[in-house]
């Protein structure tokens, strides 16, 4: 009895060396800890990158931050919009707002009962900073939690604005604590503004000549005021007068992407070298596929779920590494909060639901089987990693089933018995991750009205039609 007693004590008292121990351990990793600067780019579609294999030149300074880290090739958002994204993506955890209708005037989009990013960053000794022009993002809407500068103004143009304001912050910041600095662009989105430099390099190509075509202008008087409706059409927002061809438009998006990298490649001239950074994006954009034109919400193809993911940082990630294994935006978080403090990291996996990705980068195999993206209760999704097919489920009951890279083939309504299988087999797994997930971002909402300022921006951003 008394040798067991003694074994007792020691394996308490090994216990707790093993934790002082891997303290000490944690510490001595964290410092220095490096500063960190995460850029989404709002719609910003992988494949119109060079990094990705785009043809066009659009990205030279996104594209030397890929050769300098690790490019992730098959990232997915959990969600087509920024609202329906953006919460799982600073929490590492799958949450949803609830409606697109509620969001516009809701107070409260990501509940204080959910952790991000910055309140684990400023817990590590961060300083935390935010900047952008959402006008979604704004401080009281949730998203403002853990930062302790919140620069997310409507009134800001665009990036040229935008990075020029960083800069003038990282000149002025005189304190002793890394940075964590997130800086979203939305140059990228509707109604696509560059400059007419960019729109020269790619107005007259001939990249989509084969495949051109005419469109319409979208019929002014539409039923749903949702920003969903621009099937077929050219939305009033991107409309340019007299213009009427898919070429032209997609040209558009891409000089805007060639706007945003200019300001991209001045802000990274800029950043010492001890940074980590981070480069990704909300949701991605439909150019046409699946006829939408120019819009993304409430589509749940890869045209709109893909996004970038890339990661510089000189200390775990090899330079110039292409990593083909799927990932979603729910494992940036901990990906980053594994880099900064391993140690605190393993103890606290269990809050997130997304993984850290290093040991995907270092060839490991990871033992997650799906992934999985929603719209506002709308539709659900799950991806399957290893045989890379996609099953979806809408409120209505609507299946759709796909064999990727094929997403206009649905084979939901296929008999074959290896078919019928997989779908069941999905199906299933989905209703088991449902009776868990995704849980409510925005716990209590407050309703409130729109001020006229407010409603213009979102009617210029096709949010709003009246
Ligand atoms: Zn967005």
């Amino acid at each position: 009895m008394k040798i067991n007693k003694s074994y007792k004590i020691i394996t308490i008292l090994l216990f707790f060396l093993i934790i002082i121990i891997l303290g000490l351990i944690s510490r001595l990793q964290q410092s220095p800890s490096p500063n960190i600067i995460l850029i989404t780019v709002d719609a910003l579609r992988p494949d119109h990158l060079g990094c990705y294999g785009y043809q066009r030149q659009t990205s030279p300074n996104i594209d030397k931050l890929a050769k300098e880290g690790v490019v992730f090739l098959n990232c997915f958002a959990t969600g087509p919009d920024t609202i329906a994204s953006l919460p799982g993506f600073f929490t590492g955890r799958y949450l949803e707002v609830e409606t697109p209708k509620h969001l516009l005037t809701s107070d409260n989009l990501l509940d204080e009962k959910f952790t991000t990013l910055a309140e684990y960053l400023k817990t590590m000794g961060y300083h935390t900073a935010v900047f952008g022009n959402h006008p979604f993002l704004k401080i009281n809407k949730g998203f403002g939690q853990g930062f302790d500068y919140y620069c997310m103004d409507q009134r800001i143009k665009d990036s040229e604005e935008i990075t020029k304001r960083v800069l003038e912050f990282l000149n002025c910041y005189q304190g002793n604590k890394p940075l964590f600095i997130w800086i979203h662009y939305l140059d990228t989105h509707v109604p696509y503004i560059p400059s007419e430099e960019c729109l020269k390099k790619f107005e007259n190509d001939n990249l989509y000549k084969t495949n051109d075509k005419v469109l319409e202008l979208r019929p002014k008087q539409v039923p749903s005021i949702t920003y969903f409706d621009s099937l077929g059409y050219i939305p009033p927002a991107v409309f340019r007068k007299s213009k009427y061809n898919l070429n032209y438009y997609i040209a558009r998006y891409d000089a805007a992407i060639c706007h945003a990298d200019f300001y991209i490649g001045e802000l990274l001239k800029n950043i010492r070298d001890n940074t980590l950074i981070i480069l990704s994006a909300d949701h991605g954009e439909s150019l046409g596929e699946h006829k939408v034109y120019f819009t993304h919400s409430e589509s749940i193809y890869d045209e709109v779920l893909h996004i970038p993911l890339i990661i510089k940082d000189n200390r775990y990630f090899k330079k110039g590494k292409k990593v083909a294994g799927m990932v979603s935006s729910v494992d940036i978080v901990p990906t980053i909060l594994n880099r900064i403090n391993p140690v605190w990291h393993f103890f606290n996996k269990h809050r997130f639901n997304g993984v850290a990705l290093e040991e995907l980068v270092k060839n490991k195999e990871m033992k997650r089987k799906y992934l999985y993206s929603y719209y506002a209760h709308n539709v659900r999704l799950i991806r399957d990693i290893k045989r890379n097919i996609k099953y979806t489920i809408r409120k209505n009951g609507e299946q759709e089933l796909y064999f990727l890279p094929d997403e206009y083939a649905n084979r939901a309504k296929d008999d074959s018995l290896g078919v019928i299988q997989i779908k069941e087999e999905l199906k299933r797994e989905l209703k088991t991750w449902l009776k868990h997930y995704p849980l409510r971002a925005d716990i209590n909402p407050q309703k409130k009205v729109l001020d006229e300022e407010t409603k213009e921006l979102l009617r210029s951003l096709g949010y709003l039609q009246q």
